[in-house]
C-alpha cells in the first residue's frame, strides 16, 4: 500500500485490476467476466447489488435468519421494493424444502440470502434457493461477505446471480473494496430493466463502463485499496485456495473441540456452522462482557458478543484469514478457558488438550 499512487485511469491499474479479476473469480468459484471490486465496503456491494437488481414495486424475498438479513431487507425497502421476509430464528437454517416453498408460492423477482451470517455464525446454504428462483425466473443475491477468501462458495455450481463480499474480513485485507460477481444472466436482465436505477454510485452499468469497457471515468478508484486486494489475492493463490479452505476448516473444528471438551455448547448445529466465526453459547450464570474484557485486558485478544436476539447468550469469535492459525487457536482457548473460569466456570476438561488431539489426528490423516 505504501506503494506510489498511479492515476485511476492509468494503465497499470487497469493491469492491477485484471490481477484482482482473476484473483476473485477462482475465490468465488466463478466464471463470470464481470468480476469486480466496489470502492466501497462490504455494505456498499450489498447496496450496490439491491440497487441494480430489485426494482421499485417489485417482489423481494429476504431469507432472513440474522442481522444482516435485516440490513438487506431495508435496502430493499427503500429501494421501492415489496419484500417477503421468510424468517428463522438467528443461529437456525432454511431447510431444502421450505426454500423451495417459499419461492414457488411467492414468486418473487429477486431473492437474497446470507451465505455466511456473521451475526450468528451460521452458513445458509444457496443450493436449493437458487433451484427453485430459476423454476420462477428470479434472480439470486448472495451475501459471502465473511465466507469470501476462507470457505467455498462455488457461485456457478450453486447458481448465484450475484454475490458480494468485503476485503476485510475472510480476505484478511484492509477494510474498503467490496469484491463483487456479476452472473451473464443477471447483465442480461439489467439491460431489460424497466425502470431507472435510483442510485448513481453503485450503478453497474457506469462502473462497467470503467473497469470493464471504455475505461471512461466515473469515480477516483481507491487505487492504494486496490494494491492491498491483489496483495491479499496473492497470498491466496501462494498458500493456495483449497489449502486456505482446509486450514480455516481444521482452525474450525479444533476451536470446536476445545470450547465442547470445556463443557460449552455451540449455539449453530453442526454442519451448519461457519469456519469463520464461531458462536459458542455463554454458560449460564457467566456475564460475557467481563469474560470479553478480561481476553482484552490480559492478553490483547478481542472477541465479540452476541447482540439483538443474541445479546448475552452467545459469544462471538472469528478465526479467519491469517488470524486462522493453529497458534492462536490454543493461545486463544487456553486464554479463554482461564477468562471464564476467573469469572465462575467450572469447566468439564481441557481445551487445549481436545484441540490438540484434533491437530494430531490431522497430522495423521496428512
Ligand atoms: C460485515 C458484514 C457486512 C457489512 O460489511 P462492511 O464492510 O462492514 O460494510 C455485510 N454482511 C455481512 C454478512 C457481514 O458480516
Amino acid at each position: 500500500m505504501a506503494k506510489p499512487i498511479v492515476g485511476h485511469l492509468d494503465a497499470f491499474f487497469f493491469e492491477v485490476c485484471s490481477e484482482i479479476r482473476a484473483g476473485l473469480q477462482a475465490a468465488y468459484g466463478t466464471a463470470n467476466p464481470f468480476t469486480l471490486a466496489i470502492s466501497a465496503t462490504g455494505s456498499g456491494g450489498m447496496e450496490t447489488a439491491v440497487a441494480n437488481f430489485v426494482e421499485p414495486g417489485s417482489k423481494f424475498v429476504v431469507f432472513a435468519n440474522g442481522f444482516f438479513c435485516d440490513r438487506l431487507t431495508e435496502m430493499g425497502k427503500r429501494h421501492g421494493a415489496t419484500v417477503v421476509r421468510c424468517e428463522k430464528p438467528w443461529g437456525e437454517t432454511f431447510t431444502d424444502e421450505e426454500a423451495r416453498e417459499v419461492i414457488l408460492r411467492e414468486k418473487p423477482n429477486t431473492i437474497a440470502f446470507v451465505h455466511a451470517e456473521t451475526s450468528a455464525g451460521a452458513l445458509n446454504s444457496g443450493y436449493a434457493i437458487c433451484a427453485a428462483a430459476r423454476e420462477v425466473g428470479a434472480l439470486v443475491i448472495a451475501d459471502c461477505v465473511t465466507s469470501l477468501g476462507a470457505m467455498p462458495i462455488n457461485i456457478d455450481e450453486m447458481g448465484v446471480d450475484v454475490a458480494y463480499s468485503c476485503s476485510q474480513k475472510g480476505m484478511s485485507c484492509p477494510p474498503g473494496l467490496s469484491p463483487m460477481t456479476v452472473s451473464p444472466r443477471a447483465l442480461e436482465w439489467l439491460k431489460t430493466r424497466q425502470s431507472p436505477k435510483d442510485t448513481w454510485y453503485f450503478d453497474l452499468s457506469l462502473l462497467a463502463d470503467y473497469f470493464e469497457g471504455a475505461r471512461r471515468y466515473h469515480h477516483t478508484a481507491p487505487i492504494t485499496s486496490f494494491y492491498a486486494l491483489y496483495e491479499a489475492l496473492q497470498s491466496i493463490e501462494e498458500e493456495g485456495l483449497q489449502n486456505r479452505f482446509d486450514r480455516h476448516h481444521r482452525n474450525h473444528l479444533a476451536f470446536v473441540a476445545g470450547v465442547e471438551a470445556m463443557g460449552l455448547t455451540m449455539h449453530v448445529a453442526e454442519g451448519h456452522r461457519l469456519w469463520t466465526l464461531n458462536t459458542p453459547r455463554v454458560p449460564e450464570g457467566i456475564d460475557d462482557l467481563k469474560v470479553r474484557q478480561r481476553l482484552m485486558a490480559q492478553h490483547g485478544i478481542e472477541i465479540a458478543g452476541g447482540f439483538g436476539p443474541l445479546a448475552g447468550k452467545v459469544f462471538r469469535i472469528g478465526l479467519m484469514g491469517v488470524l486462522s492459525t493453529e497458534a492462536d487457536v490454543l493461545f486463544l482457548l487456553e486464554a479463554f478457558q482461564a477468562a471464564l473460569e476467573a469469572e465462575g466456570f467450572v469447566s468439564k476438561g481441557s481445551g487445549v488438550e481436545a484441540a490438540r488431539a484434533v491437530y494430531a489426528e490431522a497430522a495423521v490423516a496428512a
